[in-house]
């Protein structure tokens, strides 16, 4: 063995050998991935649709998820971020795809922490004090193992030096998956499914919602109301998901 290898070139080696064995590939193109990069390869990674909603205030995923949750009460306006654009003829949504139906936790990890990064560089986000994710359904959670939007937000806690909240939000309610109804069918789906576990609220002034990808923002506005009815009108509820559709 040359005597100069150091560990970073053995590590390099070894993954290298490993991806002979077990090729690894960017979880968006599906080409193999060389061995210093990361469940993207570089030309996705270079493409990679962000949304920069983290940084702004007002951007189209708020609007529509304030349309939602602003309707019979006064309601403050509400920050929405997400870390990418969600198509579905783009390869992007793999990343929560793999998470999701794949027991990807690696790109789904990498993805939730890049997103952790973009909301703790953000003013708006910097007073989040509790990170609570949208939950499932006890059984549908038996069934997959895990519940991917609290993989998620363990990791945007992390970032954001924040607790998490995993089992503060419950599904009281087994709903039809979201993924075949259209439009307001969704709402009337998850109107109601939420409610607090907790015999004692953990204290927050800004509370962060996390979900995997927003799409109508139904089920996160049930949450949203949910967590509204529990904690008041003082405490600020923020959205943030690894994908937006739509814009
Ligand atoms: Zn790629």
């Amino acid at each position: 063995m040359d005597p100069r290898l150091d560990g970073q070139t053995l590590k390099t080696s070894l993954s290298a050998l490993l991806d002979l064995v077990l090729p690894r590939v960017c979880v968006v193109c599906g080409r193999p991935l060389l061995p210093q990069e990361e469940h993207l390869c570089l030309g996705c990674l270079a493409d990679l649709p962000e949304t920069r909603y983290a940084t702004l205030g007002h951007n189209p995923m708020a609007d529509r998820f304030n349309a939602r949750i602003q309707v019979d009460e006064f309601e403050p306006y509400a920050y929405a971020a997400a870390l990418y654009h969600y198509r579905a003829d783009a390869g992007y949504k793999r990343i929560s795809q793999a998470l999701k139906y794949y027991r990807d936790f690696g790109a789904g990890r990498w993805a939730a922490r890049l997103l952790g990064a973009r909301l703790a560089a953000s003013p708006l986000y910097a007073d989040v004090d509790l990170v609570v994710p949208v939950p499932l359904h006890w059984l549908r959670r038996r069934q997959r193992g895990y519940n991917q939007a609290a993989v998620i937000a363990r990791e945007v806690a992390r970032a954001l030096g924040a607790p998490l909240a995993p089992r503060l939000l419950c599904r009281v309610r087994r709903t039809r998956s979201q993924a075949h109804l259209a439009g307001e069918a969704k709402a009337a789906n998850v109107a109601g499914a939420f409610a607090l576990r907790a015999a004692r609220l953990p204290a927050a002034r800004h509370i962060l919602l996390v979900d995997d990808v927003f799409t109508t923002g139904a089920t996160l506005a049930a949450c949203h109301r949910a967590l509204r009815r529990a904690y008041g009108a003082q405490v600020r509820i923020s959205v943030a998901t690894l994908g937006a559709v739509g814009e």
